[in-house]
């Protein structure tokens, strides 16, 4: 064959690859793909270990080992307050990634709008698209990335199937306000319009604020799935496990399209982490924890000449440089890689149409030697403040 027509014409490698890659290939401090450089807790490492040595290595439930959904059902009732079901309403899934796809794949059909609220993560336009849905664009711009519901409002249409929204959200470090909620809630009030929302970084809000969870708001999380990853909560990224939660009816079409996708994920992993979970400390001290990351980096970078936007959440810091240089994003990213040795993710890969609002995102999920070094690297970056 010599051609073939691409379900996806406009998709290359994804941003977090080619600047890991950059990263590797300079030897340059890797701020940019969201992952932790310090290990998770040997705990857990022996929990896996333990749970494979006793021959739980067959295939789990396809929704996931009832042990950890209940766990799971306990957390998130206890945390916002809902009232999910472990049976019906919760299935693990291969990670956040595997969770947001197979949701798309439930509930979107060719035509069908979805709305997407940018700058956004990287996967969700080609996911809509691969199962022929629209990608329509909300587009938030710096230094603000405020969402402004009335326009938002406006691109509601009879057609629109489904509202994905992300909050601790990549790459703002945004955090949805209960406000936000009820202004959707008062805008898909009588329709049949669907929200998935992506809540990855639950754990990582800031400043003694409380994550708002979907959950939370009933009137919502009847026509809703959320998604969350164990990679962000325990420093496990390598490993690709979550969860998806939703009422009964939506989470029966997730499940059909599921059980096709991986059917199940890996058997001892899921016995570890139900029993990880009975511990609350294994997850309540990381709002602090990765405050101070973030902290301890803002003052390294008090020294160097970009201008932070505050990050109320995730493990991300945004900061803006167009005082510095005119250059694209995509190239100051580059350059910073090669020639200041520290790897950033340019914020115009978050956009369709590659806004270029001269601003990078720095990954803080870092021990603080390597913090104190980035912050060395960026003070020789040229420029005024
Ligand atoms: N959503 C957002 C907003 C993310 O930043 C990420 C990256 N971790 C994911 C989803 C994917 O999570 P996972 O690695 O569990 O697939
Ligand atoms: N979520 C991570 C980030 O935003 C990367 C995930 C990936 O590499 N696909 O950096």
């Amino acid at each position: 064959m010599k051609a073939i027509t691409s379900k996806l014409p406009q998709v290359g490698t994804t941003i977090f690859t080619v600047m890991s890659a950059l990263a590797r290939e300079h030897g340059a401090i890797n701020l940019s793909q969201g992952f932790p450089n310090f290990d998770c807790d040997s705990q857990l490492k022996d929990l896996v270990s333990y749970y494979m040595k006793k021959g739980y290595n067959q295939y789990p439930p396809m929704i996931g080992v009832e042990k950890l959904r209940k766990q799971i059902a306990k957390k998130v009732n206890t945390a916002y307050g809902s009232t999910v079901d472990p049976m019906t309403d919760i299935t693990v899934v291969a990670g956040a990634t595997q969770g947001l796809f197979c949701a798309m794949g439930a509930f979107i059909s060719p035509g069908d709008e979805v709305i997407i609220i940018e700058p956004a993560y990287d996967s969700y336009r080609p996911s809509v698209e691969v199962f022929g849905g629209i990608p329509i664009i909300y587009e938030c711009s710096a230094p603000d990335y405020r969402i402004n519901w009335e326009d938002f409002g406006k691109l509601i249409s009879p057609k629109t199937r489904l509202i994905l929204v992300n909050t601790p959200h990549n790459p703002t470090g945004k955090c949805f306000k209960r406000e936000d909620w009820k202004a959707l809630e008062s805008l898909v009030a009588g329709t049949e319009i669907l929200l998935l929302s992506d809540e990855v970084y639950e754990h990582l809000v800031f400043d003694e604020e409380q994550h708002q969870s979907i959950l939370g708001f009933p009137e919502l999380y009847q026509r809703s799935l959320a998604v969350y990853s164990f990679g962000k909560t325990f420093h496990t990224t390598g490993w690709k496990v979550g969860y998806i939660i939703g009422p009964e009816l939506l989470m029966k079409e997730f499940r059909k399209v599921h059980q096709f996708n991986v059917f199940t994920v890996h058997s001892p992993t899921q016995y570890a982490l139900a029993d990880y979970l009975e511990e609350a400390s294994h997850y309540e001290g990381l709002a602090n924890f990765f405050q101070e990351k973030r902290d301890y980096f803002l003052e390294q970078l008090a020294h160097a000449p970009f201008t932070p936007i505050p990050s109320e959440g995730t493990y991300f810091q945004l900061a803006q440089y167009g005082h510095l240089s005119q250059e694209n994003d995509a190239e100051y990213a580059k350059k910073l890689t090669r020639k200041y040795g520290v790897a950033v993710i340019p914020v115009s890969a978050f956009y369709s149409n590659k806004r270029d609002d001269k601003v990078v995102r720095f990954c803080f999920a870092k021990t603080k030697d390597l913090l104190k070094q980035a912050g060395e690297r960026l003070r020789e970056v040229g420029g005024s403040r």
